[in-house]
């Protein structure tokens, strides 16, 4: 069942096709992001199961998880951590290779970014394959992070993302689904 706020968010997303190629349908959420309304009904909604709930650290992966990922930090009073593409971060770094459709990547967040047994919330805007999410998981939990949940405005569950982290014992919440 798709409720009012979903609806909401799902009207506020733009859907732009064949970008960045060919047959993608690419989830532009800059126009939710723009719409005062939408993007506090989307923050509302990914925080409020954690309201009163301790939360260190909010993780947020570049690029669109830092702008959502940083109003949650605000809303949850937690300290906020960008995970970055290689060579942004200007400390000592931890990093981790990760596939992609085509070739590998990788990403990295500082060294004392997180210490052990902080609890934290990892945050994108969407969660397609995993693959993302899941090196990011795995880096969080290299630095001995407690991972209360990872987040996301977007899921496309045909890409088998959530069920990629739940395997990694993650606790996911997604907002609206697109096929
Ligand atoms: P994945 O690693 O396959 O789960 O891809 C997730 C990452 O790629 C996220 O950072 C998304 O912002 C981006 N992404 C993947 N597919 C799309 C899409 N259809 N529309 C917008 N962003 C996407």
């Amino acid at each position: 069942m798709t409720t009012t706020v979903q609806s909401e968010l799902i009207a506020a997303i733009r859907n732009i096709p064949d970008y960045p190629k060919p047959g993608v349908m690419f989830r532009d959420i800059t126009t939710l992001l723009g719409n005062p309304r939408a993007f506090r009904r989307a923050i509302d909604e990914l925080v409020h199961p954690y309201a009163g709930t301790k939360i260190d650290k909010i993780a947020g992966i570049e690029a669109r998880g830092f702008i959502l990922g940083g109003a949650i930090a605000h809303q949850l009073s937690s300290g906020f951590v960008p995970i970055r593409k290689k060579g942004k971060l200007p400390h000592d770094t931890v990093r981790i290779a990760y596939s992609l459709e085509y070739g590998v990547d990788e990403m990295e967040m500082h060294k004392d970014a997180i210490s052990p047994g902080e609890k934290v919330i990892l945050v994108d805007d969407l969660i397609a394959t995993g693959g993302t999410a899941e090196a990011a998981v795995k880096l969080l939990k290299q630095m001995g992070a407690d991972i209360v949940a990872a987040c996301f405005v977007i899921d496309l569950p045909e890409l088998g993302g959530r069920k990629r982290l739940e395997a990694l014992g993650v606790n996911v919440r997604t907002l609206i689904e697109f096929e």
